[in-house]
């Protein structure tokens, strides 16, 4: 049965307009789920019970299944049973600013990257929005506090689950929901040429993360091979036309991979790529996994790395690290648990 929790606030006006219902129970019903968050139809007492009853007959309210939680100090990390017994994860992240989350966006992945935990297993299916809002909730429910950032950056490629993920965005950020401002949330991408394109037409000013990983296309494709589809030079210049058009921030992420990617020749070249955009590079300190072979920079090529860039006036940080000690690193809770 459909969840209750995969309909936007519009979907679910339509929804009662064609059952000869009135269109303001749908902000009576978000008002129960997403503020009040009771777990059955019953609970919702200013329905009629003519309501309740169709509500009960069209819609499930389910939860997702909790199966465990790993707690560090600024970091949870959550793994989800779903109602067909596949397993996701979440984590949880405390800043000074507030708490974020990353959330899973699909069951396994496709899109076969060389250094990904994830990618290990192919996609078995994509998450519908209500798996991706639960997610959500049920670790504000955890934590008893709310969650003020979003980023779609676990297990999954979200623009390969397209749909589903426009309509989880403005689940959260409307203001009668989870009300996340769209600022406070990043979609991250390996780079799907035609999904940016149609992204940029979506209304809400959201941040675009790119999984960049490599300079040129010699290496890119042997690290990621959808860079064989989509190719560093047509990427390029369809996120030049995404800043252009849409003025949302845009991210490069780059993992730095010893003796890999993290040269010095591989930092002039990428501060050359992506001289003159407005954007942003988040180094990434690689999580070793026990299943594949390559290993973290040293931090000394690391810092190098980041002054070169630095000196071609590129805008860098390296991320700060979170839950090396349980299993946080993509993919791996979930692995943990199958294998
Ligand atoms: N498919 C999307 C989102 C999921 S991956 C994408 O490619 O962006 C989220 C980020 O984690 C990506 O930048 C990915 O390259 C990175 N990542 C994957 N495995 C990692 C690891 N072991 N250590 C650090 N980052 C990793």
């Amino acid at each position: 049965m459909e969840s209750i929790y995969n309909l936007d606030l519009e979907s679910l006006k339509e929804y009662f307009i064609n059952n000869n219902d009135k269109k303001f129970r749908a902000e009576q019903v978000y008002e129960w789920l997403y503020k009040k968050r009771v777990s059955s139809f019953e609970a919702m007492t200013n329905l009629k019970k003519e309501t309740i009853s169709m509500l009960n007959e069209d819609f499930s309210i389910k939860k997702l299944e909790l199966v465990l939680v790993e707690r560090d100090v600024d970091v949870n990390k959550y793994l989800f049973k779903l109602s067909d017994g596949e397993h996701i994860e979440a984590v949880l992240m405390r800043h000074d600013y507030g708490n974020s989350i990353c959330i899973s966006s699909q069951v396994g992945c496709n899109m076969g990257c060389k250094f990904c935990e994830s990618g290990r297993r192919k996609k078995v299916r994509n998450l519908e929005t209500s798996e991706m809002v639960l997610q959500i909730m049920q670790v504000e429910e955890d934590i008893k506090s709310r969650i003020s950032h979003v980023v779609i950056m676990g297990i999954g490629e979200p623009f390969d689950n397209y749909d589903n993920i426009i309509r989880f965005l403005k689940i959260i950020n409307d203001p009668k929901a989870l009300e996340i401002g769209s600022r406070h949330i990043t979609v991250s991408t390996c780079g799907i040429i035609p999904k940016i394109e149609e992204f940029m037409n979506f209304p809400l000013q959201v941040n675009l993360a790119i999984s960049l990983h490599a300079p040129n296309d010699e290496l890119r494709s042997r690290l990621m091979p959808i860079n064989k589809a989509y190719p560093l030079k047509e990427l390029i210049k369809v996120l030049k036309k995404y800043t252009e058009k849409t003025n949302r921030r845009l991210t490069f992420e780059y993992i730095l991979l010893d003796g890999v990617n993290d040269t010095e020749a591989c930092a002039l070249e990428l501060s050359k790529l992506i001289s003159g955009m407005n954007a942003y590079v988040n180094l990434i300190p690689y999580n070793t996994t026990e299943n594949i072979q390559f290993n973290r920079s040293k931090t000394i090529q690391i810092m190098r790395f980041y002054d070169i860039l630095k000196k071609n006036k590129i805008n860098v940080t390296i991320r700060r690290e979170f839950g090396g000690n349980i299993s946080a690193a993509c993919g791996q809770l979930r692995s943990k648990e199958e294998c």
